[in-house]
């Protein structure tokens, strides 16, 4: 590419000269990807792995709801037990009244799920896309290149939907909590058993809980930096990557195993011929999926 004298009014850090009514921050990636064209040169960037501190915060804030609903619970379901407790031992299965006290305990704990879980959400999904971007941004520093933070229709609708799948999981929670603990107390009742029995048997289902909310954490980090990374990258005119498989999960998917190293298109996922999903996916999309890419650019050596 030739570039006449009057129409060069600068020179990029990186070298590449700056045309006039061009933005340097936009100038740099395109003359970059210009020159790519001519010279055939490609590279591959570091990954933009998921944030690990992240993902432990969401869960963090996703289990002090958890916990502060665990714990009230408790408090008022051992409250009730007991008072009816000569009842339970006169087999007089006083479940009608239990069941009233969990039914107002789960309309109170989903009402404060719901009220907390568009905020939590928007807070996760902005987090997820501020530090992956700040970690492109860097990769693509170092190989020279500045590029600027634009939210555009199809990222913004990447975030919505991140948005709202989060508000979803979180919305859950209480549901699937409050219904094993209808269970476990309506069994306590029904089996005669004493309040020892039915704290050892709501504290598994805490547990439960708490795996849940970190499977949330985990799967949603990895997904929203996925999708995010990808949108943001085939904005900025990256077109390729190369899939990196983790090598870190217990059960590797061997599709994801065999397609290590290999390119595929960022913009179009990559088709993954595994029989359960045969559809075009990013890596770290699936579940316990840990795989990244390398962004390929052109015209570095
Ligand atoms: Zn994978």
């Amino acid at each position: 590419m030739v570039f006449k004298p009057t129409e060069i009014v600068g020179v990029g850090r990186s070298g590449f000269p700056i045309k006039k009514g061009e933005r340097e921050e936009r100038s740099f990636l395109q003359m970059a990807l210009d020159a790519g064209s001519r010279r055939s040169s490609k590279k591959a960037l570091s990954p933009v792995r998921p944030n690990l501190g992240f993902e432990r915060l969401y869960r963090r804030k996703i289990m002090c709801l958890v916990d502060e609903m665990a714990k009230s619970v408790e408090h008022w379901l051992r409250a009730d037990y007991r008072k009816q407790a000569p009842k339970i031992a006169q087999d007089a299965s006083p479940t009608k009244e239990l069941k009233k006290s969990i039914d107002e305990l789960s309309e109170r704990w989903q009402d404060r799920f719901d009220e907390a879980a568009p905020e939590l959400a928007k807070w996760f999904a902005k987090g997820v896309d501020k530090r992956s971007y700040v970690v492109l941004r860097q990769i693509l520093r170092e190989a020279g290149m500045t590029v600027k933070f634009k939210m555009t229709p199809a990222m913004r609708n990447i975030f919505e939907a991140t948005v709202e799948e989060n508000v979803g999981l979180i919305k859950s929670i209480p549901k699937q909590y409050l219904t094993q603990v209808e269970t476990v107390v309506m069994e306590s009742v029904t089996r005669g058993r004493d309040i020892g029995y039915l704290t050892r048997e709501l504290l598994k289902r805490y547990d439960i809980t708490y795996n849940r909310a970190k499977l949330i954490a985990v799967d949603q980090n990895n997904k929203a930096t996925s999708a995010l990374m990808a949108a943001r990258q085939t904005e900025m005119g990256i077109e390729e990557g190369i899939w990196l498989h983790s090598h870190a999960g217990k059960e590797p998917r061997p599709t994801h195993l065999a397609n290590d190293n290999k390119k595929f298109s960022i913009k179009d996922g990559w088709f993954d011929p595994d029989k359960r999903v045969r559809r075009r996916i990013w890596p770290g999309e699936l579940i316990n999926c840990r795989c990244t890419w390398r962004p390929v650019v052109k015209g570095f050596s």
